[in-house]
Formats: structure tokens, C-alpha cells, sequence
């Protein structure tokens, strides 16, 4: 079941099957959306949908902090899917804190469960299926902010750096059977989330407030600006694209 080109130079993805974590608002009900208008099938997820899920996707309830959580979710895209093409973890985040050393225990397992963990368990759940068809593509949300470290945000960082060092490995495991998988990498992006965690900072922070200026492209990313990168790799335009970092951040946060 290969995407085809529309001759428009968009991708396509009709007769595709995606599940997307996070789709209620923010990066994720971008990268829904662009999944949707490309054509294929989308099973979305969060905690709650507060009805902001976008038109024409399924929606599972689902805390996927858990095992429990990302078993639920695993099956419900078997039931309602029939089976999976495209998986991309886009849920995340984590509460900025005064000091580093403050952060308490359950944060950090919280961080580590929604930003590290959730992907290891979907992936483990619903890579084998794409590994013995020998398709199918996994994308994974890190954060520009991981080399940068910021210190109210380690949990966070820390959990979103392993991710990127498992994705390079999951990468090198699935090629061979033809399973794609890739990270794309968000800097400064105007959502409900980002916005909040910016405004908390702010309180703890005072020098952060007014930080856009930083960004050399001269505003911050809306969610689209992140799905398109989505739908590029999620398609057969990314064939020859294993193991990458897609870094989407005006320039913001140059590494090297
Ligand atoms: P957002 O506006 O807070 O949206 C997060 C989405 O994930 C919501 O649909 C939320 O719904 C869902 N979610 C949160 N916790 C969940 C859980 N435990 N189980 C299931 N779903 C859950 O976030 P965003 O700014 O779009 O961020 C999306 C991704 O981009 C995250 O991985 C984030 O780390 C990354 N990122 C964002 C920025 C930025 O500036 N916005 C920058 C770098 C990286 P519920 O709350 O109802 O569960």
C-alpha cells in the first residue's frame, strides 16, 4: 500500500491508518488535520477531547503515561483502524519548577512516562505489526529545548533526550524491514500548552517574558509549521528518510 503523489507535489496518504497522540489541541490537532486532508484515517487520543478534536478523526480517551494507558490505546487503533501505517507521539510536556533540585519524584516519573516512555510502549506494541508487513513510519515529538537544558525544565529535557538517542536506535532496528522512524524536533510554538508552561515560567522567571525575540525568523511556530514536517516524513516522499531529526525552530535554537 504505497502513497502516490497527487501531482501537485503534495503528499498523499489515502488508504493510510494514523494514530496520533495528543490531537486535542495544539502541534497535534495540526498534524490530525494535515493527516486528514492528505487523505488518511485518523485515530487521535488525549486525556479528554473538550470537543477540540478535529473534524473527521476518531477519538479514544486515553492517559497514555501508563502501560495500561498505551495498551487501551494500542488496541483501540487495531479496532477502529483495523491496523496501523503511520504512529506519531506527539503527547508531551512537563511543568517548568524554581530549581532543578526542586523538581519533586512523581514529575520526573511523569515527565519520563509521557515524554520517553509512552513512545517505547506504543512502539513496542504496534512496530512489530509494520516490521513483519514491512512497512510503516513512527515519528516522534522531542523539543528543541533538549540541548539547551534548561534547568526549571530537566525532567522534561532529559526525557525528550532519550527520546531522540531511542529513536536513532528504534531507527537502525526497523530499516531493514523497511519501518521508517524519525524525530521532528519543535522550538518555540504557539499553543495552549506551550503557552501555559511560557507563562509559568514567566512567574518563576521573570527574565523570560518577552523571549520571542529570540526567534531569528521573527515570530513563533504555529502547529502547522511542525505537521507539515509530520506529514512530509509520514509519506512516500520521506522513502529514503531513517533516523533523522527534523529541528523546526525559526532558528532559534542552534546546535552544534
Ligand atoms: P498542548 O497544547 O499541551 O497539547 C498536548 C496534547 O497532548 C493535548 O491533546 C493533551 O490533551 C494531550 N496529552 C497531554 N498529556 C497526555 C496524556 N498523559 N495522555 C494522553 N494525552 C495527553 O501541547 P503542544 O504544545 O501542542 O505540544 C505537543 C508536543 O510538542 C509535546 O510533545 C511537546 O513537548 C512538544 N513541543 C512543544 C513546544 C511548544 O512550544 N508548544 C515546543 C517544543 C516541543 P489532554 O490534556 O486532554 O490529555
Amino acid at each position: 500500500m504505497a502513497t502516490t503523489q497527487n501531482g501537485t507535489g503534495t503528499p498523499e496518504l489515502k488508504g493510510k491508518r494514523a494514530l496520533v497522540t495528543g490531537g486535542s489541541r495544539g502541534i497535534g490537532a495540526g498534524i490530525v488535520h494535515r493527516l486528514l486532508d492528505a487523505g488518511a484515517e485518523v485515530l487521535t487520543t488525549a486525556r479528554s477531547s473538550s470537543g477540540t478534536v478535529p473534524e473527521g478523526a476518531s477519538f479514544v480517551a486515553a492517559d497514555v503515561r501508563s502501560r495500561r494507558g498505551a495498551e487501551d490505546l494500542a488496541a483501540a487503533a487495531v479496532d477502529v483502524l483495523g491496523g496501523l501505517d503511520i504512529l506519531v507521539h506527539n503527547a508531551g510536556g512537563a511543568q517548568p519548577h524554581a530549581s532543578a533540585t526542586a523538581i519533586p519524584d512523581e514529575e520526573w516519573l511523569d515527565a519520563l512516562n509521557l515524554n520517553l516512555l509512552a513512545s517505547v510502549r506504543l512502539d513496542s506494541l504496534l512496530a512489530p505489526a509494520m516490521r513483519e508487513r514491512g512497512s510503516g513510519v513512527i515519528v516522534h515529538i522531542s523539543s528543541a529545548a533538549v540541548p539547551v537544558a534548561f534547568p526549571p525544565f530537566l525532567h522534561y529535557t532529559a526525557a525528550k533526550a532519550a527520546l531522540e538517542n531511542y529513536s536513532r536506535g528504534l531507527a537502525a532496528e526497523l530499516a531493514p524491514a523497511g519501518v521508517r522512524v524519525n524525530t521532528v524536533t519543535p522550538g518555540r510554538v504557539s499553543t495552549p500548552g506551550g503557552e501555559a508552561t511560557r507563562e509559568q515560567w514567566a512567574r518563576l522567571d521573570p527574565t523570560q517574558a518577552g523571549a520571542e525575540s529570540l526567534v531569528p525568523l521573527g515570530r513563533d511556530g504555529l502547529p502547522d509549521d511542525i505537521a507539515r514536517a509530520v506529514l512530509f516524513l509520514a509519506s512516500d516522499q520521506a522513502s529514503w528518510v531513517t533516523g533523522s531529526n527534523f529541528v523546526i525552530d525559526g532558528g532559534e535554537f542552534r546546535r552544534g
